[in-house]
């Protein structure tokens, strides 16, 4: 993520969070932190779909491709 501060005003405040939605295995997550809400994201769970890549409103959520940007690595595919 490119800007912590932006992906509140806008991605939280403004659309509610969507992230949290449009992701299929719940990589992203607004939890409360001292009455403050932070930006969780479990990377652990990303199925590398891109959506966030396309439907961040600012794109301000740069994916890239796991295992040092050549992709994942399918042994039995
Ligand atoms: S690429 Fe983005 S939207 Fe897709 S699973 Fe991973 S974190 Fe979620």
């Amino acid at each position: 993520m490119k800007n912590p501060e932006l992906q509140r005003t806008s991605e939280l405040d403004a659309f509610a969070g969507p992230s949290t939605r449009y992701c299929p295995a719940g990589v992203y997550e607004w939890v409360e932190k001292d009455g403050q809400p932070v930006f969780v994201i479990n990377a652990q769970n990303c199925v590398h779909c891109k959506t966030c890549d396309i439907k961040d409103p600012n794109q301000n959520i740069n994916w890239v491709p796991p295992q040092g940007g050549e992709g994942p690595v399918y042994p039995n595919m």
